[in-house]
């Protein structure tokens, strides 16, 4: 279900917001969201608890499954 895992301790990190850190190094990250066609970042749409994703590019929603998501370690 959540395809976000830690680089350094392999735990699973929440993928719904702009920013996480990880329950088990304390680790924190930027997470971009990019579209699996033309890589251009993905539009965050929350409804109802759940979070689509949009390509303002594509001009189509993205299936969570097919984002990518990648990560960049915030300084503490
Ligand atoms: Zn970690
Ligand atoms: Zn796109």
């Amino acid at each position: 279900m959540n395809p976000l895992i830690c680089p350094a301790c392999s735990a699973a990190l929440d993928s719904r917001s702009r920013e996480t850190s990880c329950p088990q190094c304390q680790a924190r990250y930027q997470i971009r969201a990019l579209c699996p066609t033309c890589a251009q970042e993905l539009e965050r749409l929350k409804a109802c608890g759940a979070v689509d994703y949009f390509c303002n590019h594509c001009n189509s929603l993205i299936s969570k499954r097919a984002v990518q998501f990648e990560l960049t370690p915030v300084e503490a």
